[in-house]
């Protein structure tokens, strides 16, 4: 076995550099914790980005894959099958659209939400093609999901980025409303800003993006890929603020980690896209529809949804507490359900990388924002086993 050393080191020489890893090596993950390779268990306030949402190994979903793998793991979209027709049936009763389709990633479900707009947009008008999003958004890696990105620092060095797409700030419906014209072929917004910091917007705000759309006839796209899947109580974050998008994306948490996305669409938009006009070679394949329709069983039959909103109320109220006594750490307290945010005043990394020291994973987001996507199935013990580790490092920041 290697030690840590050894695996920072060949790490360091053959990996590419991208991220900013923490030093700790994982081994194997059990519910809400997972393990390190020298046996050290850490409650998981992470999960993988808010993609374990049925938490580490949990048996329905290792017996799908397992069963699913020595059955047949992949087989091309030219032939059908039937685990992707029960997947795309309960993907379509929890979220009231009408189509969808199955990728790989939540880039590519962008992607793929970014191209159906835009097919739909020009075959009404070759120059309906403005596509709007919203600074500090996070909509993926692919240079036009990048350039969807209202963050610059996504975009240096990218360039020449595609034509057509603008920003404006979250929230601000008279700033979306003086960009939005006939030209406008989407605009494209999380419920929920996650990577760019756990922002909720106004109560009225979507239900008013909504209604500019239906005036420009514009296609509102939701990405729902940190959010959805429950997270915040109902199965997207939109429905917290009672709007429908045209198009939604999905992938983190639809398959409890194994690779996949997804676009839905109502009828009206996905008629715009014919035999040809997209594709995927792994997208919705077997293994990872098995997977969906574990996760997607769970959530609408264990009443996932209910208890996202009671442990995720609980925990935000005690992370309100901890904003009372420590008013010169803690700037504010935000998100829904179990996608919770605690904005700091200075820069979070280190407390994210003490609490490693005490046993806890948790995230930095936006530079000085606390972020806390756990799996949607923990317990309020579980979330006084974050407390506990909590009470021991804010104070030192404080
Ligand atoms: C993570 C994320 C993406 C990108 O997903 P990948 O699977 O990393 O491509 C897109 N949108 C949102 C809101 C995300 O949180």
């Amino acid at each position: 076995m290697l030690t840590n050393e050894q695996i920072f080191a060949k790490d360091k020489e053959d990996y590419i550099p991208v991220f900013a890893r923490y030093n700790i090596v994982l081994d194997h993950g059990d519910g809400p914790y997972v393990y390190d390779t020298q046996g050290k268990k850490y409650i998981d306030f992470l999960a993988g980005i808010a993609v374990n949402v049925v938490g580490h190994n949990y048996k329905p979903l290792v017996d799908a894959v397992s069963r699913q793998a020595a059955k047949m793991i992949h087989c091309s979209n030219l032939y059908y099958t039937e685990v992707q027709v029960e997947a795309a049936e309960k993907l379509k009763k929890l979220s009231g659209m009408d189509k969808v389709f199955f990728g790989n990633s939540g880039a590519e479900a962008n992607e793929g939400a970014i191209k159906l707009a835009r097919k739909y947009a020009t075959d009404i008008d070759p120059e309906k093609i403005q596509i709007i999003s919203a600074i500090h958004s996070f909509h993926g890696r692919t240079i036009a999901t990048l350039t969807a990105t209202g963050q610059d620092h996504y975009h240096h060095g990218f360039g020449p980025l595609p034509a057509g797409f603008d920003y404006v700030p979250f929230n601000d419906i008279d700033a979306l409303e003086a960009k939005m014209s006939d030209k406008t072929c989407a605009v494209m917004l999380e419920a929920i800003q996650g990577e760019g910091g756990v922002h909720v917007p106004d109560e009225d705000y979507l239900p008013k993006v909504r209604a500019l759309c239906d005036k420009y006839n514009a296609v509102l796209i939701f990405d729902e890929v940190q959010c959805g899947m429950g997270r915040t109580g109902t199965f997207f974050g939109c429905q917290q603020f009672g709007v429908k998008p045209d198009i939604v994306t999905l992938a983190k948490g639809l398959a409890g980690g194994v690779p996949i996305g997804a676009f839905m669409a109502t009828d009206k938009v996905a008629s715009a896209f014919h035999a040809g006009d997209h594709g995927s070679t792994f997208g919705g394949n077997p293994l990872a529809c098995a997977a969906a329709c574990v996760v997607l069983d769970a959530l609408i039959n264990d009443n996932l949804m209910d208890n996202v909103k009671e442990v995720g109320s609980y925990l935000k109220s005690k992370f309100e507490a901890y904003k009372e006594k420590y008013p010169t750490l803690i700037k504010e307290v935000r998100g829904r359900g179990l996608i919770l945010g605690m904005e700091l005043t200075r820069p979070g990394r280190e407390i994210a990388n003490e609490c490693l020291d005490y046993g806890a994973i948790i995230n930095c987001t936006a530079g000085n924002v606390l972020r806390f996507v756990p799996p949607l199935n923990i317990t309020k013990e579980h979330v006084d086993e974050l407390i506990a580790v909590l009470d021991k490092v804010l104070p030192k920041y404080a």
